[in-house]
């Protein structure tokens, strides 16, 4: 029986994918992205370690919250950094009839192939739609994500798209042009959310004695990332949605 290492559990989320959903934090996590605000995830170590048996015994005590949309969603931290256990835990919800949903940077390596037959939705977190640009936010290889991105349009699993808007770095409209541009070359895209930067990442480094590269940044403002929304949805050809 695979073990994970867990960060953390939120039992009944409501933004992490459709309706009422119980969400895994994973631990570890390669990127270093200039914005993250739980750089306590980090570490492969420091979390509680859960086997599959006792995550399916605690959703099936939420079940009954989760209607015909909601869930686990598996989110990070990187899930991606515990595979073999995350292919283990998604094959298992599938077998008990739980909605499974993947919250990723796609930064892993492994066989994603079986991971994401059992997979019903992946949200995949954006950093950057160009190789220096991601490298520059995130300290990582733009070809990881790729690879990943790849394997989720092979098997045409549907696709929210995230991407956090950061003053001066991710909110030019040029940026979010390109960044449409490239997205609307993804099929089976559901929904895109440009997420507006906040600072709660700051006390979080200086708790754990990490420099913060993003220190003298302003939150981004609300109403500008409205406008960017708007302007991506109409590049991409997206309507607005809810949920
Ligand atoms: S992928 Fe997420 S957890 Fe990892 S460094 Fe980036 S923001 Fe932090």
């Amino acid at each position: 029986m695979q073990k994970g290492n867990i960060h953390s559990v939120e039992s009944m989320g409501l933004v992490d994918g459709p309706g009422i959903r119980t969400v895994l934090f994973f631990q570890g996590c390669k990127l270093r992205c200039q914005y993250c605000h739980n750089p306590d995830t980090w570490s492969m170590s420091g979390g509680k370690e859960m086997e599959v048996d006792q995550i399916i015994k605690m959703l099936k005590r939420y079940q009954p919250y989760y209607g015909e949309t909601g869930g686990i969603t598996c989110s990070g931290g990187e899930p991606l950094m515990q595979i073999e256990f995350l292919t283990e835990l998604f094959r298992t919800c599938k077998e008990e009839n739980i909605s499974t949903c993947l919250d990723t940077a796609g930064y892993g390596n492994g066989d994603y192939e079986e991971l994401l037959a059992y997979t019903d939705l992946v949200i995949l977190d954006i950093k950057h739609y160009l190789a220096g640009g991601y490298n520059a936010i995130t300290g990582g290889r733009f070809s990881v994500p790729e690879s990943f991105l790849e394997a989720v349009k092979k098997r045409k699993i549907p696709l929210w798209i995230r991407h956090v808007v950061v003053p001066n770095l991710t909110d030019s409209e040029e940026h979010i042009r390109g960044l449409g541009e490239y997205i609307r070359t993804i099929p089976n895209v559901e929904k895109v959310e440009l997420l507006p930067y906040h600072t709660l990442g700051v006390d979080k480094h200086k708790v754990m004695d990490l420099s913060y590269p993003l220190k003298d940044t302003l939150p981004m403002c609300k109403e500008k990332t409205r406008q960017l929304q708007k302007m991506i949805l109409d590049i991409v050809s997206l309507q607005p949605r809810k949920d």
